[in-house]
């Protein structure tokens, strides 16, 4: 893995291997998630387009001075805004995803921003004024987070996947090929990532986070310990994670681990008769204590615990 010169203040290139570049969001720039940029010979591939159209134009830039072709296709891991408001910096590509994940951007995409939008200084003076459980690395992320999120032009038009895959597509170039797959819903209710056979490099959107509380919120937490088992099954060198930095199979199993340890103390404080409430005073557990994102715990912990069986 080689650090390229830095194009853009919302991320930086690591190349994981000839042909195929990770974009990893820096922490006080637009970008927030990670992006991949794959190289298939004859045409590009970006996988997620990051949280704002100023990262997701200097994404294709860099994507299309790197490889020398247009990009072709942008693949959408799924609906949360940081992986989506740049689509429109890609005019003329396909833009592939599942049906499902589609539907959830058309329904809610639009409102998610203008709701983001609405909270942006309240929560920048919440962040400013100690009020959100947030360490000096979260603080620089977040803030990054809500000035994007102010950058970003009212209304901004996203537009939707059109490109759907269902098991797996196959995107063929000259050099290489990509799979898109989809194993379901495990960190939200539609989950797609990229895999490169020829070089075993996973991109996993948010089913995989490296060093930072992943978000559970919105997703499934059983199911999501399946899917990674899926895709340690492919055999998988590199993994690049929506969040934090370019992972082995290894984080991918800790990960797993995590979404257990979730399971494991809802199910105890089920037994112990407490309430959603209790669950606040869960402490983090002691290998997990020190990620990113830790106001996240606590309502992961209330996901797992609201999906318990009655
Ligand atoms: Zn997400």
């Amino acid at each position: 893995m080689t650090d390229l010169a830095s194009p853009s203040p919302h991320f930086r290139l690591e190349r994981l291997a000839e042909g195929i570049t990770a974009a990893i969001a820096t922490d006080d720039g637009f970008g927030l998630c990670n992006s991949g940029i794959i190289d298939l010979g004859d045409s590009t591939v970006v996988f997620d387009s990051m949280l704002t159209p100023q990262a997701a134009d200097d994404l294709r830039r860099v994507a299309e001075r790197l490889t020398g072709h247009p990009v072709a296709y942008l693949v959408n891991s799924h609906y949360h805004g940081d992986h989506i408001r740049g689509n429109g910096s890609f005019p003329s590509v396909r833009i592939v995803s599942t049906q499902k994940v589609r539907e959830l951007i058309d329904e809610r995409a639009a409102k998610a921003l203008e709701s983001d939008q609405r909270s942006a200084v309240t929560d920048i003076e919440d962040l400013r004024a100690g009020r959100l459980s947030a360490g000096p690395r979260d603080r620089r992320i977040f803030e990054g987070w809500f000035q994007g999120i102010l950058a970003t032009p009212r209304g901004l038009l996203i537009p939707l996947p059109d490109m759907f895959v269902e098991d797996r597509l196959v995107l063929r170039g000259t050099k290489r090929e990509l799979w898109v797959m989809t194993f379901g819903g495990g960190h939200s209710p539609s989950d797609v990532l990229a895999y490169c056979p020829e070089k075993r490099i996973a991109f996993l959107g948010d089913l995989l986070s490296v060093g930072f509380h992943p978000s559970v919120g919105d997703g499934f937490p059983t199911e999501w310990i399946r899917i990674l088992g899926s895709v340690r099954r492919l055999g998988v060198h590199w993994a690049l994670p929506g969040h934090g930095s370019v992972g082995r199979e290894g984080d991918i199993s800790t990960l797993q681990d995590y979404l257990r340890a979730l399971v494991r103390l809802a199910n105890s404080a089920r037994r112990q008769g407490q309430t959603r409430a209790d669950l606040n005073s869960v402490p983090i557990p002691s290998e997990f204590s020190d990620w990113c994102f830790r106001l996240f715990f606590a309502e992961n912990l209330a996901r797992a615990f609201d999906l318990l069986p009655a």
